[in-house]
């Protein structure tokens, strides 16, 4: 077999011929020619056999590793006039448009970035976290299910931290399917405005549900003319535990910042208690219960902040009717209301003001474990996406994720 024939069928390169094999110090350079003789348009449909001119450009993309050998694959590409995208050099089959990669080693590094961390793909494939971006963008824009916006019914809005607590992304997921179907940058009511206006009114009047935090930015925008004034408001349950244990986490640096300043020893051991008391105690280690024990036994402010943060959690467990829930959130409210201690009397006006929206959640049964679990992956994959520079890279690395996309390994075309 000759060695050109041998690595057309080690490549898989589709729609090319290998004219040419040459080994250089740290890579294999594969040249190739197109096999079909008309010219495709790289962003349309549009084919010609008619050339622009006779100016070729030399192009090059990185294939594959062969081995321990890095794969280097080179054509000679014609220039074609769209009529309409203009001049453009002639699109090939076996990589996306302006990409130096062939779509075998995006799909690889796509398939990648949904399962592991910025280091091991760098070091795995020599490349650096910045091109990781583009090339996740350029596979996003490329297989995610343009569907994704029909048939929404039941929607949840929701922000996520992305970049050192200043920069935020919002994000739309769909309750039924489990998926994110769309982002933007920022947090307002502008970049929820941004949703709608990509929904149109006729999609928008079919949101039957929407679900999102008790912040007031999002409801703005989802209460509209043209949006979705129709909606009936859920707050997601998850959000409200959030926030009961965030209060609790008030009350306890408050405690700390108390007895530091008693010099007290005990302050360390007060410090070290943050994880025995914000963990479902079901999940504590054998330690962190003998911390919590021991909070139990001093009792005081923080033991009671405990106990107003495990009644809510208890609350909204799932494992309560919804008339069982809407008495239990009542008395929630009023002895958090009674506490005397700031952040739950705080706390308290702020279910009190979203009461509908809580028992909304509840009744129409906005599947919490779901949402939630959704949510905690999407803020794992946020902070993986720290090392983005922009954030259209971090919106396109959380649709890989957590969209409707189908992700497949090079080897798959071959099953
Ligand atoms: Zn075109």
């Amino acid at each position: 077999m000759r060695v050109t024939t041998a690595f057309k069928h080690l490549l898989r390169l589709p729609g090319v011929n290998v004219r040419g094999v040459v080994f250089e110090k740290d890579r294999v350079i594969v040249t190739v020619a197109l096999r079909r003789r008309r010219l495709v348009c790289p962003l349309c449909d549009h084919s010609t056999r008619a050339r622009y001119d006779s100016s070729d450009v030399d192009s090059r993309w990185r294939h594959l590793d062969l081995g321990a050998w890095r794969l280097e694959i080179r054509a000679r590409l014609r220039r074609l006039s769209c009529p309409t995208h203009g001049v453009r050099v002639e699109g090939v089959p076996f990589a996306r448009h302006r990409s130096e990669f062939t779509r075998d080693f995006e799909d690889l590094v796509a398939w990648l970035a949904a399962k592991t961390d910025k280091s091991a793909i760098e070091w795995m494939l020599r490349i650096a976290w910045r091109t990781v971006g583009a090339i996740v963008q350029r596979v996003v824009a490329d297989e995610l299910d343009p569907e994704r916006l029909d048939q929404l019914f039941a929607i949840g809005i929701d922000e996520v931290s992305w970049r050192k607590q200043h920069n935020y992304l919002t994000l739309v997921s769909n309750h039924r399917s489990g998926k994110v179907v769309w982002g933007a940058e920022g947090k307002d009511t502008n970049a929820c405005d941004g949703f709608f206006t990509e929904l149109g009114k006729e999609r928008s009047a079919r949101l039957s549900t929407v679900s999102m935090d008790m912040g007031k930015a999002f409801l703005k925008s989802v209460r509209k003319e043209d949006h979705a004034p129709q909606a009936t408001i859920c707050i997601d349950p998850f959000h409200v535990v959030a926030l009961a244990t965030k209060a609790l986490d008030d009350v306890r640096r408050a405690g700390w910042n108390d007895m530091r300043t008693l010099g007290d020893k005990a302050a360390k051991k007060f410090k070290d208690a943050r994880w025995s008391l914000m963990k479902n105690p079901d999940n504590l280690t054998d330690k962190q219960a003998v911390t919590l024990r021991r909070l139990k036994r001093r009792g005081g402010d923080l033991w009671r902040a405990y106990r107003l943060k495990e009644s809510c959690r208890a609350i909204f467990s799932g494992d309560l009717d919804p008339d069982e829930v809407e008495e239990l959130l009542d008395r929630l409210i009023s002895q958090a209301q009674r506490s005397r201690l700031e952040p739950f009397v705080k706390l308290a006006k702020t279910l009190r003001d979203n009461r509908d929206g809580i028992l909304a959640a509840i009744r129409l049964g906005i599947n919490n474990g779901r949402a939630e679990g959704l949510n905690n992956v999407v803020r794992l994959i946020a902070r993986r996406a720290y090392g983005f520079h922009s954030a259209e890279p971090a919106i396109a690395l959380v649709m890989l994720c957590c969209g409707p996309i189908t992700l497949r390994l090079p080897y798959e075309g071959l099953l």
